[in-house]
């Protein structure tokens, strides 16, 4: 057996059978065709960055998908790209800044924000989102991929081909198979202005209608986490990036955050939320109207065990656990009101957050972008014992009743606290979801503890 963990929240650990990181399309097809035999469930894991077990079936098989990480093809015409599912942002960001003569070229349209060393086949599982101001997860640059079934039979899967799958496994948590490649359409690389203002949750949505409609791409509200101002969730920095001429240069010696000033925040995030707003903001502040790239303003840093440094001395490890909430854009303002209040009363411990802009998802099963959503992103501190654990599921389930007040709903992708009612509530598709899962792949081969768990959660492990 071989214990594994999930990178950020650290709340996962599981035991595995092993663990294979196949190299090829064909290793990774033999690798499901031996866990058969053996009569191994199989999970699959890219980044390990979700954070419900979504990756990791415990004694399973797990692959590693890691290995498969090679640009397959490139089409400028086009503006797509063929990789293998395993490559991570990084990467690729990198290999087409290689790869495309001078500065213009194509790029990613989308990532996710505040990691970078996460996959491609863990963003189309997850269906993830960035900081675009009018674009639908990622879904809609999705082509194309391969999935590799149960039996070993690797499928082509698009909106033409074999169309029921690619609305299934594009957020399906690798429940239908291995992707093995992804075919990812791109946007043209441009220069960006950032925009920062100081703005408060009222003016917000009319904040970010003026961006867009003045062609703003990009964009985030960062709003204080410190609980005891009266603009707790209230206040925040709102940065915009607006396109920029071709011949705007890009800003040489950016005013830019390193690692120790990462450092710097995280602490300050867990010992000084005052200071820890005075610092963020006038940071921000400071790099009002640099040039960016499309592509590479998305990357951000991600320090790997920072709390173990933040927890040197400690009894008690501790570890931030995400939850994103939607709530219909104009419900923001009650929805981000109701839950301050909510984090005061219960000594909640919010160490970061964001609000950004989703379209309506209307391809996948499991959409969880069903509406045009407000998306709040909530980082809260988790001590790791039994009261802690027991204090954060209780947090994160109230702050889904708050999403859920004002028609609202959560991510799938991180902690799995959510009760029955409030995931079959804001999930109307999970059950659905579920089944079709069993009816393409009915010897259970594709497995996680996620995907048990909501079995169990839904009654229908005896099914
Ligand atoms: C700090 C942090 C910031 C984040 N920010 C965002 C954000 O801005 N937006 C957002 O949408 N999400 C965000 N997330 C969530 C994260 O994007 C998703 O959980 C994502 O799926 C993780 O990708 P990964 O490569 O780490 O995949 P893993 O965690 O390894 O796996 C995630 C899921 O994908 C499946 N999977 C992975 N590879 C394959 C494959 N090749 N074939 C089939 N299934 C596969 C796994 O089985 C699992 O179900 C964030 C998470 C963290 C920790």
């Amino acid at each position: 057996m071989v214990e594994i963990d999930d990178i950020h929240s650290h709340l996962n650990r599981t035991e595995v059978a092993r663990i294979v990181r196949p190299t090829t399309v064909g290793e990774a097809r033999d690798a499901v065709l031996t866990a058969a035999r053996e009569g191994l469930a199989v999970g699959i894991c890219g980044g390990r960055h979700a954070m419900g077990g979504q990756q990791f079936a415990a004694a399973g098989l797990l692959i590693d998908a890691s290995g498969l990480d090679r640009v397959i093809a490139f089409d400028p015409i086009a503006g797509t790209i063929a990789v293998e599912a395993g490559i991570q942002w990084p990467a690729l960001v990198a290999w087409l800044r290689a790869h495309q003569p001078g500065d213009a070229g194509w790029g990613i349209v989308q990532k996710q924000t505040g990691a970078d060393r996460l996959s491609i086949g863990g963003a189309l599982s997850a269906n993830i989102h960035g900081r675009g101001l009018a674009l639908r997860p990622i879904v809609q640059d999705i082509a194309a991929f391969t999935l590799i079934d149960a039996a070993g039979v690797v499928r082509r899967c698009s909106r033409s081909e074999e169309p029921e799958l690619f609305a299934l496994a594009i957020g399906g948590y690798g429940l239908f198979g291995i992707i093995a490649t992804v075919t990812l359409r791109l946007s043209r690389r441009r220069r960006m202005r950032r925009l920062v203002a100081v703005t408060n949750v009222d003016q917000l949505m009319k904040s970010f209608d003026a961006r867009i409609a003045a062609g703003c791409v990009y964009g985030d509200f960062q709003f204080m986490t410190d609980e005891r101002s009266p603009n707790f969730l209230r206040e925040g920095v709102f940065s915009c990036y607006e396109p920029v001429g071709d011949d705007t240069p890009v800003s040489a010696g950016h005013v830019e955050l390193d690692e120790a000033d990462w450092r710097r925040l995280y602490r300050l995030a867990h010992e000084d939320r005052a200071e820890l707003y005075r610092v963020y903001r006038a940071f921000y502040e400071s790099t009002h109207g640099q040039v960016y790239w499309s592509d590479l303003h998305q990357l951000s840093v991600y320090i790997d065990g920072y709390h173990r440094e933040l927890d040197a001395g400690r009894a008690t490890a501790r570890s931030e656990m995400i939850s994103e909430l939607y709530v219909p854009r104009l419900a923001l303002p009650a929805f981000l009101a109701e839950v301050a209040e909510d984090f005061r009363r219960h000594r909640v411990e919010l160490i970061y957050g964001t609000v950004r802009l989703v379209e309506r998802d209307d391809e996948t099963v499991l959409a969880w972008a069903r509406s045009d959503w407000a998306c709040t992103v909530m980082n809260l501190c988790v001590t790791h014992d039994e009261r802690g654990i027991a204090k954060a599921a209780e947090d994160f389930r109230r702050l889904i009743d708050a999403a859920r007040r004002h028609g609202g709903s959560y991510f799938l992708t991180y902690h799995r606290w959510a009760t029955r009612e409030q995931a079959e509530a804001c999930h109307p598709r999970l059950r659905e979801c579920l089944a079709e899962k069993r009816r393409i792949d009915p010897g259970g081969r594709f497995q996680s503890d996620w995907y048990r768990h909501h079995l169990a959660l839904l009654g229908m492990e005896a099914l």
